[in-house]
């Protein structure tokens, strides 16, 4: 129940981070790019007046948010200035993609509820590259789409392929991941596509962050009541 708290309070945090300034531009970097940032990524990310969190609902940031975002490079400049801005813009959320702050780089910041201590890790380059048995349908929110609150049939086992720093050389990681934290990695991977959940949800219409709210409360009392009588 924790979690649903938290995407709810994820919607609302997106609902307050409205923004209008401009996200940059990567275009002209063609085939020489290797994941290393350009001058004007440089510049956007360092920059804390115009870089943002992204709304789908803001013409110029939905641009950014449907590109298909390009290599990124671990340990590159501005990377850690990237990863910073990704996590201070999270708030109280799971996951969040770079394009989500305005930066069209393949790069995932996941929190691991398969990991005891739930940690936030970054993912560069990241790939799925096997899933086994059967999607299941859950809610999910974003914080780029103030509207609400949607289902999406998602896998429930993968296995993911990333980049990661091994004796000062850059090799190919691979995980099999489950449950709820594979349902982030998909949701994550995704926004590097410019895919958007709305784009994948079921065909009911989205829930308003009110709605969703009021839903949760609903199913806690009952679940609650429910436990009380078992006792
Ligand atoms: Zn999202």
């Amino acid at each position: 129940m924790k979690l649903f708290a938290k995407m709810f309070i994820l919607a609302l945090c997106a609902l307050i981070l409205f923004s209008c300034a401009s996200a940059p531009k990567n275009e002209g970097q063609g085939k020489a790019d290797d994941g290393s940032m350009s001058a004007e990524e440089l510049s956007y990310i360092n920059d804390t007046e115009r870089r943002h969190l992204l709304q789908n609902n803001v013409e110029k940031d939905n641009e950014i948010l449907r590109k298909v975002s390009i290599p990124a490079k671990l340990g590159a400049e501005g990377y850690d200035v990237l990863e910073k801005f990704m996590l201070e813009s999270l708030g109280t959320g799971v996951g969040i993609a770079a394009p989500q702050v305005g930066i069209n780089r393949r790069v995932i910041m996941v929190q691991r509820f398969d990991k005891e201590e739930k940690p936030f890790e970054f993912f560069y380059n990241i790939e799925i590259k096997k899933t086994y048995g059967e999607k299941v349908v859950g809610w999910e929110g974003c914080l780029s789409i103030p509207a609400g609150f949607g289902q999406v049939e998602r896998w429930q086992d993968i296995d993911i392929e990333y980049d990661a720093e091994a004796d000062g050389k850059i090799v190919r990681k691979s995980e099999n991941i489950k449950g709820f934290t594979a349902v982030i990695f998909q949701h994550e991977t995704d926004h590097l596509n410019g895919i958007l959940f709305i784009d994948v949800k079921t065909a009911d219409p989205l829930m308003t962050a009110e709605e969703y709210r009021e839903m949760r409360m609903k199913e806690k009392a009952a679940k609650e009541a429910q436990e009380e009588k078992t006792e």
